[in-house]
């Protein structure tokens, strides 16, 4: 008997990606069209395992409850689209596909791709150690990506949909703009793609990482006390970076899931308590319109901002 996930996997391949790819002429994608079905069940059981284990935590402890929380379903559908649908195609198809790319162009050049293992030989054969070295580095990485985001006037407007949202749960974690969830991945890819993280690995990476962000929006009286939550970011943690009066660039806490960028960098605070969440500088819409209206807000949010930086240059 094979695993549960590979047996599905097969049968997904076999009877639903093979005959579309066939329909439209993409049987070149083929090779890799088993690889996406899996990393979309391991999406799948990841969503799963969120809802296990943040359901119970935001009914135990709640910071908040809403009389209603119809805002929390926009959400879910943001998180099961990104989980089972846009990020096993990202991470692994993508991913695996610009990997080859670029260790064909380099080798066509006689040059070596980078790893991690070819810079340190220390980690050579310490799969688990270079694994935890990945994630620690693609963290760092995020942290930047993410102050950044707070930093630049027009990246603040596609990155204040993620803000907008007064009812933060484990489901906040992926609502981002389309144009802003582009954005990390050629960012995250990249840095992949610099430090060698094998194909297989990186949608691993990722599956590990999103759960702990997911659970660091939880709705829930959570910290790790002193110690812990200066080790992992908790959702007492990550709900001040939420916080209604740190909206833009007065915000703290940009760390995904190690706090340690912020302790580094002075971007920490510790103290705020289990503070109320959400963007008053947004339109309504970005808080509480359906997906699309959301999308749109957020565009015509960046649009506008780039008009005026247009009109300052032109001035
Ligand atoms: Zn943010
Ligand atoms: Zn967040």
């Amino acid at each position: 008997m094979g695993d549960p996930f590979d047996l599905t996997a097969g049968w997904v391949q076999e009877h639903l990606l093979i005959p579309v790819l066939y329909q439209f002429g993409l049987m070149n994608w083929e090779d890799v069209s088993y690889g996406w079905a899996l990393f979309a069940l391991y999406g799948a059981a990841q969503v799963a395992v969120t809802f296990a284990v943040c359901l119970p935590l935001e009914r135990w402890r709640p910071v908040e409850r809403w009389p209603d929380s119809d805002a929390v379903w926009v959400d879910a559908a943001y998180t099961v689209l990104s989980r089972v649908g846009v990020l096993p195609l990202v991470t692994y198809v993508l991913f695996y596909r610009a990997q080859v790319f670029v260790g064909g162009w380099m080798a066509d050049r006689d040059l070596v791709s980078p790893t991690l293992e070819g810079l340190f030989p220390v980690l050579l054969g310490r799969q688990v150690a270079t694994f935890v070295l990945y994630a620690v580095i693609l963290d760092f990485a995020d942290y930047w990506r993410h102050r950044l985001s707070h930093q630049f006037r027009w990246w603040w407007a596609l990155h204040s949909l993620h803000h907008a949202q007064r009812q933060m749960t484990f489901w906040s974690d992926d609502r981002n703009h389309l144009v802003d969830d582009l954005i990390s991945f050629v960012w995250f890819g990249f840095i992949a793609l610099l430090i060698g993280v094998p194909p297989l690995q990186f949608p691993l990476l990722v599956l590990v990482l999103r759960f702990l962000e997911s659970l660091s929006h939880a709705n829930v009286r959570l910290s790790f006390g002193w110690v812990g939550d200066r080790v992992l970011i908790s959702p007492r943690f990550h709900r001040a970076h939420h916080g209604v009066r740190a909206a833009g660039d007065r915000s703290c806490n940009y760390g995904a899931v190690l706090p340690w960028w912020d302790m580094l960098f002075g971007t920490a605070d510790f103290a705020r308590e289990y503070v109320e969440t959400g963007d008053p500088s947004g339109d309504e819409t970005l808080a509480t319109g359906s997906y699309w209206q959301q999308q749109w807000a957020g565009l015509r949010r960046f649009g506008c901002v780039l008009r005026q930086r247009l009109a300052r240059l032109r001035a």
